[in-house]
């Protein structure tokens, strides 16, 4: 990989994990908010429900992009985790964070699909946009 390609993508990985810190803050209001009013409890609790689910993703995410950053340090970024082939270029600038190439990454989508059914193959298309 060019050492320009890898700087740009550096610089994506970076901005994203700073902007998961960012969200990290504004969340944190929300799951520690108490109220007396019945009303506001089931919304709060709703909206922490919410701001659980955004954090264990975010969270996963933030795992992804550092993980990804000490591969760099590394320098074994851009080598699929599974079978050690270069990820290509295009899917990199893509998915920055990609631990592993089209190949292996299909594979283990429709592993999780097959087992754990539909609502996981739908969490595995979100995480890899
Ligand atoms: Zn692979």
């Amino acid at each position: 990989m060019r050492h320009a390609d890898l700087d740009l993508l550096k610089g994506t990985l970076e901005a994203k994990l700073a902007a998961l810190g960012a969200n990290y803050d504004k969340r944190a209001d929300i799951v520690i908010q108490q109220t007396p009013d019945a009303l506001d409890q089931v919304q709060l609790a709703a909206e922490r429900t919410l701001a659980v689910s955004l954090l264990n993703r975010e969270l996963q995410m933030s795992r992804r992009l550092k993980g990804a950053l000490q591969r760099m340090d590394e320098g074994i970024y851009g080598t699929c985790l599974a079978c050690e082939e270069p990820i290509s270029v295009k899917r990199l600038q893509a998915v920055p964070w990609a631990e592993l190439c089209l190949g292996c990454q299909e594979r283990s989508d429709m592993a999780a699909a097959a087992g754990l059914g539909a609502d996981a193959a739908h969490t595995v298309e979100l995480e890899v946009a």
